[in-house]
């Protein structure tokens, strides 16, 4: 629970991806493909046909939807998913009134993220599940019991099961969760989630196994302390474990990163193939894309960007490209970089800065007319994923999408 006082915003309303502020023409835009998007759900559609009871289909689109715009991905989702995960309650309430303004059918929307009191007051109001995750949340009981609702506020146990972030640990389980009986009028305990900390890095799940193991005692021991009637949402699987861990399915998926087309790692992708015994495609669902502002020939010997990192060994037909670290292209990827233009692969020459990529056009190009390059996704025969951008920036694709910067266009295409 965040603090009352902590300057988190008290209004509601949200702007997305760019919100008000119109997208600069001259700029790079993603195109974000409806039919991958849909792709990619049906593959954890039928992870489910697979296991008898019938399961919660749930979409991450904390981070800006990983960096792919909500205001484009939700209505996207919207119709396909049962579940949407949010971490700030600014987002999941931005999801309801989405709904009243198309008049659609309320979907489950779950803030998995810190929630000050006065905003565990509007989800209440609004249907939207809260996880409770410490005992500051005993401060919101007095809270939602003031505001006279009329419904309780449906909260689903954030049980630490060994990732050593937020939840209960079993040591704190049924200790610090009193508060939910003394406030039973105003907590409706409706599930129980964690976290995993590793699914991703290891193909052996030994760590991942103790962890079900701490989930189900936790919940066990919730059940007893709550005497909880009904059944319980348990939900602890990401993209990873949905993927590759049968066991952790329960009764509802969280699927980050794998509905935007990605592997978690290739270490999930090794796993998934045995056990699946056989591997789904992912489609990337983003590509990339920057007009150039404009390609001229640079003589032999010419230096290249700031710091003269580059010399140009000969004659060589360079493209600016207006797009940079601002954007969220990494800088730490100078030097290393490609992207694509008609097909090929042209080198980013020196470093990349804050608004603008110089690179190599010599050989992709026959004049100085203005090209489009592709910094993410397939041109012609060639695919850039974002792993690849992410590896020369030693980060992970996770960081690389989700710092895609708000202000950039994006544009859905089928
Ligand atoms: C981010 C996150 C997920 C989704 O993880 P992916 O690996 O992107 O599928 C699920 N649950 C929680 C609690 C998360 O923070």
């Amino acid at each position: 629970m965040r603090a009352r006082g902590d300057g988190s915003p008290g209004e509601m309303t949200v702007e997305h991806g760019g919100g008000s502020r119109e997208p600069a023409a001259q700029s790079s835009w993603l195109e974000l493909s409806a039919a991958s998007l849909r792709h990619n759900v049906e593959v954890f559609r039928a992870l489910e046909a697979t296991g008898a009871p019938a399961r919660a289909l749930g979409a991450v689109l904390k981070g800006n939807a990983y960096g792919h715009g909500l205001e484009q991905v939700l209505p996207l989702v919207h119709p396909l998913v049962d579940i949407l995960y949010f971490i700030t309650p600014q987002d999941a309430l931005a999801v309801r009134a989405f709904e009243r303004e198309r008049k659609l059918a309320p979907r489950q929307v779950l803030v998995i993220g810190a929630i000050s009191p006065e905003e565990a007051v509007a989800l209440a109001r609004e249907g939207v599940d809260a996880v409770v995750a410490d005992s500051a949340w005993a401060e919101a009981g007095p809270r939602l019991r003031a505001a006279r609702l009329q419904h309780p506020l449906r909260v689903h146990v954030h049980i630490d099961t060994g990732l050593g972030r937020e939840g209960f640990t079993l040591e704190q389980l049924p200790r610090d969760t009193g508060f939910l009986t003394e406030y039973r009028d105003v907590f409706e305990v409706t599930g129980v989630l964690s976290h995993f900390a590793n699914t991703e890095d290891v193909t052996e799940q030994a760590y991942a196994l103790a962890q079900l193991e701490a989930f189900e005692a936790g919940t066990a021991r919730l059940v007893e302390q709550l005497s909880l009637k009904g059944p319980l949402q348990r939900h602890i699987a990401a993209s990873a474990a949905s993927l590759s861990l049968p066991r952790a399915r329960y009764e509802a998926l969280r699927v980050g990163i794998s509905l935007y087309g990605f592997w978690p790692s290739p270490e999930t992708r090794l796993s998934t193939r045995l056990v699946l015994g056989g591997l789904p495609t992912l489609k990337p669902v983003l590509s990339w894309r920057c007009r150039s502002q404009v390609v001229k020939w640079l003589p032999e010997g010419s230096y290249v960007g700031y710091g003269c990192t580059y010399r140009c060994p000969e004659p060589t037909r360079i493209a600016v490209l207006p797009v940079g670290y601002f954007d969220g292209y990494p800088r730490l990827a100078s030097g290393k970089a490609h992207v694509l233009v008609n097909g090929r692969r042209c080198p980013v020459l020196g470093r990349v800065m804050m608004n603008h990529l110089i690179v190599d056009v010599t050989r992709a190009t026959a004049d100085e007319r203005p090209l489009t390059a592709t910094l993410l996704g397939h041109d012609g025969g060639e695919t850039l994923p974002a792993e690849t951008l992410a590896g020369w920036a030693q980060t992970i694709h996770y960081e690389v999408v989700t710092r895609l910067g708000s202000h950039l266009r994006r544009v859905v295409v089928d």
